[in-house]
């Protein structure tokens, strides 16, 4: 309960953003009521636009002093309800600070403020000829603030590390309204605790990111994709080790849709074409990326012809142009766009390369003992353990989440998986933390929260 008269505290957050920097009432736009999952959906009280992180600074510091809760948005396109806010909730959305001050080519880095969006971030990137490797469907709409928050994965993990690993510097701001300028371009700094790692993936309960220095890399030159059907998961894990082992540094992503996946996308997805006609049990997307096209291509039909040759993969189609590597991302991307079979939940779990052969499978079966007609596909980023599913259990599949979350989830929970790879926890998620996380784990992060947010003001609720 605020301890603070509201209508005086929303008179000083008003002075604090002024006119452009306030929403209330029929003025706030839905997409801030829920996340694109759509799990919950309430207005805010208010929703603030703040312009810089001194205004960031100033309404949290109010906040703090009158106990009123509030809840940090970037796009909205989270997937475990953490930026929905709850009854009551101020909504503080990052939407004006869009500001990109720097691109630094000699430290390969380039300095952003929280609500500029990653495809901006990607776009610039490229123009000056580096690549920010953070990449997922929601690009165009997602923000760096999210993206930190969160600690998003996406794609190309498995060559460059989730947005925790793609960051150098960050400045954040505490409940009380402690600015914390951690904003530096030093790639090596050992002075103590690494303070950002507080603020990312924290989901915006610990702190809220205003600004963040990136880390770029170097922009390949050539991309070279395959599609490749596989018969069974142990040849699946085994070509993972192989193209590993031959592309080296090079490779940059290792996809695998199920068949299950693969059939609702040859159903449900008609402006995607699939490419192999013979089933197969595993659908794998190899890419290679690299400064060498020649050589980089010469290098990875070798290493796709080893593969054969050992039986690892039953077909082979390489994409040798652009268009053709588009189309073959786009059949991996399609796993998101099965629509038509109604309302899908959208699991994402992470567990040792090892199980997952036996965790699609138990998990089928499982499920189907209960609801023997459902619809489902796996997916997902196998080179990092990471295994999405979509399910639909008929028409009362949004109602009967529960239930299917326990199911799933005690699965993950037997094979030491962990219940969230890289959506987050959010509210979705809360009470199946302790699944993947100890007592002692969990005491030690509610103890950060309580220090870091004594009264509790930072999107509570989430997370535990
Ligand atoms: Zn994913």
């Amino acid at each position: 309960m605020p301890r603070k008269d509201l209508p005086a505290l929303i008179e000083e957050l008003k002075a604090i953003v002024g006119p452009a920097g306030f929403r209330e009432g029929a003025d706030i736009e839905s997409k801030h009521f829920q996340d694109i999952m759509g799990a919950r959906s309430v207005p805010p009280l208010i929703l603030l636009r703040p312009a810089d992180t001194q205004q960031v600074s100033r309404i949290l510091k109010a906040c703090h002093a009158a106990g009123q809760p509030v809840a940090p948005q970037g796009g909205m396109t989270g997937l475990v309800s953490a930026a929905a806010p709850l009854e009551g909730e101020i909504s503080l959305s990052f939407e004006r600070m869009k500001k990109v001050a720097e691109i630094d080519r000699f430290t390969s880095t380039m300095t952003v403020e929280a609500g500029v969006e990653l495809q901006t971030i990607q776009e610039l990137a490229d123009a000056n000829d580096l690549l920010f490797p953070l990449d997922l469907g929601a690009r165009g709409s997602c923000t760096i603030g999210g993206n930190l928050s969160t600690n998003a994965g996406g794609n190309r993990v498995i060559r460059y590390g989730m947005t925790r690993d793609l960051v150098i510097g960050v400045e954040a701001v505490l409940a009380d309204g402690t600015i914390i300028d951690g904003l530096h371009k030093l790639r090596k700094n050992n002075t103590g605790y690494d303070l950002k790692q507080l603020f990312i993936g924290s989901e915006g309960t610990l702190g809220l990111i205003t600004r963040a220095v990136l880390k770029l890399s170097p922009k390949p030159s050539s991309q070279t994709v395959a599609l490749c059907g596989v018969q069974d998961f142990d040849n699946v894990a085994n070509l993972l080790v192989h193209v590993q082992t031959t592309l080296g540094s090079n490779l940059s992503a290792f996809e695998v849709l199920w068949a299950n996946t693969y059939a609702l996308i040859d159903e449900y997805v008609p402006h995607v074409k699939v490419p192999l006609v013979d089933q197969f049990q595993f659908y794998v997307l190899v890419e290679s990326m690299g400064s060498n096209s020649e050589r980089d291509s010469e290098l990875f039909v070798d290493a796709l012809g080893q593969a054969s040759e050992k039986g690892l993969v039953e077909e082979v189609i390489i994409a040798d142009s652009d268009t053709k590597v588009r189309n073959l991302w786009a059949v991996r991307d399609a796993a998101a766009e099965v629509i038509g079979v109604g309302f899908v939940h959208a699991y994402d779990v992470s567990l040792n390369i090892d199980d997952m052969g036996y965790f699609g499978e138990e998990v089928e079966k499982r499920l189907r003992a209960v609801w023997p007609d459902l619809v489902m596909g796996l997916f997902g980023h196998i080179g990092d353990g990471n295994v999405h599913i979509i399910i639909n259990v008929g028409p009362d599949t949004r109602d009967l989440h529960l239930q299917i979350d326990e199911i799933i989830y005690g699965l993950i929970q037997e094979l030491g998986g962990a219940v969230s790879a890289e959506h987050g926890i959010g509210l979705m998620k809360k009470q199946f933390l302790s699944y993947s996380k100890s007592e002692a784990e969990i005491t030690l992060m509610k103890a950060l929260k309580r220090t870091l947010d004594p009264e509790g003001i930072l999107n509570p609720g989430r997370i535990f």
